[in-house]
């Protein structure tokens, strides 16, 4: 039977450099993989390409699950599939159809949105939580980047990714396509993970 491997973190945690290495094993044992990515906004970048030896991998931009289908090759070994979390739901039962299949999944995303809430698949409650009993699951961790004026950064381990919109941390119901503003991303721990509802900020409290 096949199975199914999950990358998960937040953001800077390197998920897509890992998938990126246990590709290169893949094709190392002659497997046939085909790689997937998800176009987000009509955008799509070139940056999951792997070279190895004569072989040369390039990502597939796919609209949904379904198109995933018009690309997938009968004789293919192992389906990866990058960015998970901008899928729609159908891909919760397309990994766990393929797996029966006898094909190996190795998926990464993000488990986690800016508001430190399970990131919910397109139109959907459901998350990448649904796939998690049935994978094999690495959880990887950033580093915490906050920084008060000239300190040193925290250093802790990081499970959240902290959006900040000109600077400042983003309030719950902030627009996820911003105009005219700046936005970053920084990579924070349970202490310094905040977020601003109702107008006032609410600090995730570590509670151990
Ligand atoms: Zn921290």
């Amino acid at each position: 039977m096949g199975e199914i491997e999950l990358i998960v973190g937040c953001m800077f945690c390197g998920k897509t450099r890992e998938l990126l290495r246990k590709i290169r094993m893949e094709l190392v044992s002659e497997r046939k993989v085909q790689l997937f990515k998800p176009i987000i906004d009509n955008r799509y970048d070139n940056k999951s390409i792997i070279t190895h030896d004569k072989d040369n991998l390039t990502a597939i931009p796919v609209e949904s699950t379904e198109d995933i289908y018009n690309y997938l090759e009968d004789d293919v070994n192992v389906i990866c599939i990058d960015e998970i979390q901008f899928f729609d739901d159908k891909i919760v039962d397309f990994c766990l159809e393929q797996a029966n299949r006898n094909k190996k999944i190795i998926a990464s995303g993000l488990n986690l949105d800016f508001r430190g809430e399970p990131f919910k698949f397109r139109n959907s409650n459901k998350h990448i939580g649904e796939l998690m009993p049935y994978s094999l699951v690495y959880h990887l961790r950033a580093i915490c980047k906050y920084k008060k004026d000239d300190s040193k950064i925290c250093g802790r381990p990081a499970d959240f990714s902290q959006r900040l919109i000109d600077g400042k941390p983003a309030s719950y119901n902030s627009p996820l396509i911003l105009v005219g503003a700046e936005e970053t991303y920084e990579a924070r721990c349970r202490k310094h993970f905040f977020i601003l509802k109702n107008n006032k900020m609410k600090q995730e409290k570590d509670s151990i």
